[in-house]
């Protein structure tokens, strides 16, 4: 199936609440733009030199998500222009994301990593962290950034109760905070292996790649 078949039948799936970045890392502008053709607008990248030369190539009405770690040394560069980070895990880079925006005349949206997998490898945050992040007075006070929401990604497994119960985790905990920070609307999880259990476990934004632009290549 071509891309923009891919992605139409995705659509088809999604509750109209359920936001669909489209993971559009490694892969060409002329794969970005035959989704670009079915009317999707948001994409999103994990690399920051590659999200850069993207946002250069392309239409400026999409709008640029950066979904991976992302370090402090590098914010400057997606600063201008970037409309979601999907990844903050510690105060230090909240900070610098503040300082570039109030640089850049604007106040950029972030969601807070939180750790919900079992494997070491993955970035985020603790349960603990996280609150204490959300609720510091400092936090408040920094008027570059704002932060919209949180984003976990499950244990890579077949496991579907392993990754329900994690999905589950985050969804409580996001809807406790939101209770008391009514700016928290946004709760990223799902990819293309677990999107289905993510949307079933109250997931608003869903980061989907392979299953629209196909497997990727690393070998390059
Ligand atoms: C690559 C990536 C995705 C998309 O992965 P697929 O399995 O191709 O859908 C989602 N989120 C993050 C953080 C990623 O790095």
């Amino acid at each position: 199936m071509s891309i923009s078949e891919n992605i139409n039948q995705l659509k088809s799936q999604l509750p109209e609440e359920v936001t669909l970045v489209a993971v559009s890392k490694t892969k060409p502008n002329e794969a970005i733009l035959e989704a670009y053709g079915t009317g999707q607008r948001i994409f999103g990248e994990n690399k920051v030199q590659e999200l850069v030369q993207k946002y250069e190539d392309l239409p400026k009405d999409i709008e640029w998500h950066l979904i991976g770690h992302l370090q402090t040394n590098k914010v400057k560069y997606i600063a201008p222009f970037v409309k979601l980070i999907h990844a903050v895990d510690s105060m230090k880079l909240l900070k610098e994301i503040n300082k570039q925006a109030l640089k850049n005349n604007r106040v950029i949206n972030c969601l807070l990593q939180v750790k919900i997998a079992e494997e070491e490898s993955k970035f985020g945050l603790n349960i603990t962290d996280t609150e204490a992040i959300i609720n510091s007075n400092k936090v408040k006070g920094l008027e570059g950034v704002n932060i919209v929401g949180l984003m976990g990604m499950a244990t890579n497994s077949s496991n579907e109760n392993q990754v329900s119960d994690e999905f589950k985790t985050l969804n409580t905990f996001f809807q406790q905070l939101a209770t008391q920070n009514p700016q928290l609307t946004t709760l990223s999880m799902g990819m293309s292996g677990d999107f289905k259990l993510a949307i079933q476990e109250g997931s608003t934004m869903i980061r989907v790649g392979s299953t629209i632009f196909g497997s990727r290549n690393y070998t390059k």
